[in-house]
């Protein structure tokens, strides 16, 4: 909830997190079309405009602060994400902790169980963390999670007792099967989704690398932008669909709070991806306003199956439209996809039937809205082009179940593959 959305209510207690410069404050930018000077002077105010924009976020922390009956917790937090850069506190934590009447501690979260009970918890939940991530192939995570384990004794001010049901070796040696023989692992254990599969059919190498060996890929900055988009028209959608009609000016407020200005490199870079977000969030507004179909599904979870294996896939957006159904995936790249590819495309194809099966409903129609172009391209695709998809990825399936990983080096794949350092076969 925003603080804008909590004006008029109480709650007994109220969390108010990421109190650090430029989310709570948000920074200040001067406005595109200036105040003039004699409307200033009209007004006179000690003040200037930073300092006004100041007082006005610092009001606003206040009606958060207030709707708590009980109690509030503030809390910042040193590094977002996968930031390289520490995000400096809020000016108004550090005016908080000058005053009187809050009590601060280190930790987020205040642990009130017994230290067996702790203990018992802390153990369940890195069990379940190194399970999943041995099944997922993820087993970088999966040592750290052994590690956090084995050091579960003394951790905090009232030491935890050492669990006694931890099968720290029978872990171990599971991990150590996986170092062994990966690829049969994986081919034991694969489940597949529309990224996976473009993947291997651009390079099975490439595919091994990441999803095989757990090499991850490097952040992108590009990544975090379509993802702030993403997040963000996802909840406006849902508000939408709740019957709570978002302007623009509440939408590039949330887009303010969502933005995490530190994961930039330079501020030029930074400023750019800001008004680019701020066009998208504006056009997708204007043109979802236009539209009259109902929408069904929002960040929809689908789930096939294609030779026993489960391929699943999260689709951004479901419309019906009365007798038939419209999938559509949000784009925040600039380069369009040529139709017969969109129509080939293992994501529009699976994405087409899982709609189908879920919603049990004809789609007509699958496509991508280009959300920076301020365009949509919808496609029909007819089963037998359909049918022909799902070989392809039939035949994959059956291949990383046989452990084919050849490589495939090309010119512009291998140009911006993040394995190339590591690839004896990459294109020369
Ligand atoms: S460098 Fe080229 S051949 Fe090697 S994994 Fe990457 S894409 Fe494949």
């Amino acid at each position: 909830m925003t603080i804008h959305g909590a004006k008029g209510r109480e709650f007994p207690i109220v969390f108010i997190p990421s109190l650090n410069k430029d989310r709570v404050h948000s920074r200040y930018r001067p406005p595109k079309i200036p105040i003039p000077r004699a409307l200033w002077d009209v007004i006179p105010s000690e003040f200037s405009e930073e300092e006004v924009h100041y007082q006005e976020e610092r009001r606003l922390l206040y009606v958060g602060i207030t709707r708590g009956k009980e109690r509030v917790f503030l809390s910042d937090c040193l590094r977002f994400g996968t930031n390289k850069r520490v995000t400096p506190p809020s000016m108004f934590l550090s005016e908080i902790l000058e005053g009187p009447g809050h009590h601060r501690t280190e930790d987020a979260l205040e642990v009130v169980d017994e230290p067996e009970e702790r203990a018992e918890t802390v153990e369940e939940l890195l069990m379940d963390v190194v399970i999943g991530d041995v099944a997922n192939g993820d087993y970088q995570h999966a040592v750290e999670a052994i590690a956090a384990l084995a050091k579960v004794e003394g951790t905090g001010s009232e030491p935890l007792v050492v669990p006694v049901n931890v099968d720290l070796e029978g872990y171990l040696t599971r991990l150590r099967e996986r170092y062994d023989e990966p690829d049969a692992l994986h081919a034991a254990t694969a489940h597949f989704s529309p990224s996976r599969l473009r993947s291997y059919e651009e390079c099975p190498a490439k595919y091994r690398f990441n999803y095989v060996l757990g090499i991850p890929q490097m952040d992108r900055t590009y990544f975090e932008l379509g993802t702030v988009v993403h997040g963000l028209i996802e909840k406006i959608t849902k508000r939408m669909v709740d019957g709570d009609d978002v302007g623009e000016e509440e939408a590039l407020e949330l887009l303010e709070d969502a933005w995490r200005s530190s994961v930039w490199d330079s501020e030029e870079m930074e400023r750019q991806d800001r008004e680019s977000a701020q066009k998208m969030v504006r056009d997708f507004l204007v043109r979802q306003r236009g539209k009259d179909a109902r929408i069904v599904g929002i960040e929809q979870w689908i789930d096939l199956e294609l030779e026993g294996r489960r391929v699943s896939g999260k689709i951004d957006r479901v419309d019906d439209h009365g007798d038939h159904l419209e999938v559509t995936d949000y784009k925040t790249s600039r380069r369009k996809e040529s139709r017969p590819k969109l129509r080939a495309d293992f994501q529009m194809v699976l994405y087409w039937e899982g709609a189908e099966s879920a919603f049990e409903k004809p789609v007509r129609k699958v496509g991508h809205w280009y959300l920076r172009l301020d365009e949509e391209m919808m496609v029909e695709i007819s089963p037998e082009e359909r049918e022909a998809v799902l070989d392809r990825a039939r035949g994959i399936i059956r291949s990383v179940e046989a452990m084919e990983f050849p490589a495939t080096p090309d010119y512009n794949t291998c140009r911006f593959c993040d394995y190339a350092d590591l690839c004896d076969d990459r294109h020369q």
